[in-house]
């Protein structure tokens, strides 16, 4: 699990920011959930043969001896609060959520075991064009933070049916080749067979090549629907692969699945992913209720960003991530100016401006060197003389303009005018 620091949180709050104003205009509304739920909820709602439930959960047993669990993602516990509170006799939601989610797994880059997540829930959408909607949904808001090289997947797992028949289709088919699969695989042909496209082994996914697809699979209505989706998408001019192998980590996805991956993150390539979940409302005991969603892994995106910065210094990626400069820094010393300096950084934040006061004592030299390093447009400077004068030096540090000495009363004015220049 990893500590955020002051640098990455500052990019952190302004794709937050970006996705926030993009969910707002897009009618989805916040959504938050404990980090605690009953371990009951993720295997009735995720499924007990997955990855996600069957070795990566952080799960305990409380005083009062109800077996706990911190939430390894987020649709679960939307879906439960949605029907707890009765949201969904209300009609259709549309609900956005961010926050920390856990999952035991190997840290690596872009793997931790306490990450966060940025999604989106649509309970109540049935049709293809909802599924158009909610993939553009997050098509977009990757495009308006200025990620490249993004590449969207789409599968469709069909109906639970389709999915049963394939299901025996593929375990007829493995069977006879047992002894060429690995252990893992091995082990889910009797478990959760589905999960065996999803192998990361390359003599698997060799082997795997010449399997039974789940496309061939589906019935007509199945194969319409999909069709559907991808019109759709087309008629958007969102580019997309069919991926057949497709299949999501969690039991509740049924139709279609998607997966937004960069070529900048190496074997953790899925920045966000997510589907169709028809089911799960009611079987987490509300009314039967279609619906859709994704969810983002935050320090994957943040990942991404960075590349896209580096590769384009001048793009929205750079300008997102680049550290927000104070409007002045106020050098300061004395022990008269030291006093007057505090009482003015805060009289110019109260009047709006963003300002870092030296605390230190340091000589003016050293003072000056730290105004540099800041990136603010002015130092505002200080010594016992001006400050008996009730005056301070305005120095330009980024900019060509002439050293001046103004009235404490007229910095904010002077700043926050040449600010707009
Ligand atoms: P992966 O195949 O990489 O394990 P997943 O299918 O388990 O991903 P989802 O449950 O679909 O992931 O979660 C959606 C997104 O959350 C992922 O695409 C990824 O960006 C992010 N994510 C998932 N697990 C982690 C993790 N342990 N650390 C960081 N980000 C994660
Ligand atoms: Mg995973």
């Amino acid at each position: 699990m990893v500590d955020l620091l002051p640098e990455t949180l500052q990019r952190w709050q302004a794709v937050e920011a970006v996705a926030r104003q993009h969910f707002l205009r897009s009618g989805f509304g916040e959504i938050r959930t404990p980090l605690l739920e009953s371990t009951d909820l993720f295997c009735r709602g995720i499924g007990e043969g997955t990855d996600v439930v069957g070795k990566e959960m952080y799960s305990f047993h409380d005083r009062g001896d109800r077996s706990c669990t911190l939430r390894p993602e987020g649709t679960a516990s939307v879906v439960r609060a949605a029907v707890q509170h009765g949201l969904l006799s209300q009609g259709a939601q549309k609900l956005w959520y961010a926050g920390p989610m856990f999952r035991y797994e190997r840290p690596q880059a872009g793997r931790q075991r306490q990450f966060h997540q940025i999604g989106v829930e649509w309970l109540g959408a049935a049709s293809a064009r909802s599924d158009v909607e909610v993939i553009a949904l997050a098509w977009d808001l990757l495009a308006q933070l200025g990620v490249g090289g993004l590449a969207l997947e789409i599968n469709s797992l069909g109906t639970s049916e389709d999915r049963q028949a394939y299901r025996a289709a593929l375990v007829a088919w493995l069977e006879q080749r047992r002894d060429q699969l690995d252990a893992d695989s091995q082990a889910r042909l009797n478990t959760n067979p589905l999960r065996i496209l999803d192998s990361k082994n390359p003599e698997t996914q060799a082997l795997l090549e010449q399997a039974p697809t789940l496309v061939d699979a589906l019935c007509p209505e199945s194969s319409q629907r999909f069709a559907a989706v991808q019109e759709g998408l087309t008629a958007l001019g969102i580019p997309f692969r069919l991926n057949d192998r497709l299949v999501r980590g969690l039991d509740y996805y049924g139709h279609t699945a998607f997966e937004i991956t960069s070529d900048q993150l190496g074997a953790q390539a899925t920045v966000c992913g997510g589907g169709r979940y028809d089911g799960l409302v009611g079987q987490l005991g509300g009314p039967a209720t279609p619906a859709i969603g994704w969810a983002l892994g935050m320090e994957r995106l943040l990942l991404v960003l960075e590349a896209a910065a580096k590769a384009d210094p001048m793009g929205p990626a750079a300008r997102l991530v680049s550290a927000r400069a104070p409007d002045a820094y106020l050098v300061n010393r004395g022990e008269r100016a030291e006093s007057v300096g505090l009482a003015l950084a805060r009289a110019l934040r109260q009047q709006g401006l963003t300002v870092e006061l030296d605390g230190s004592g340091a000589s003016f030299g050293k003072q000056f060197k730290r105004a540099d390093r800041s990136g603010a447009r002015w130092a505002v400077v200080l010594g016992d003389e001006e400050a008996e004068r009730s005056e301070a030096r305005l120095k330009p540090l980024k900019q060509q303009s002439e050293e001046s000495t103004v009235a404490l009363s007229e910095i904010a004015a002077m700043v926050g005018l040449l600010r707009c220049q």
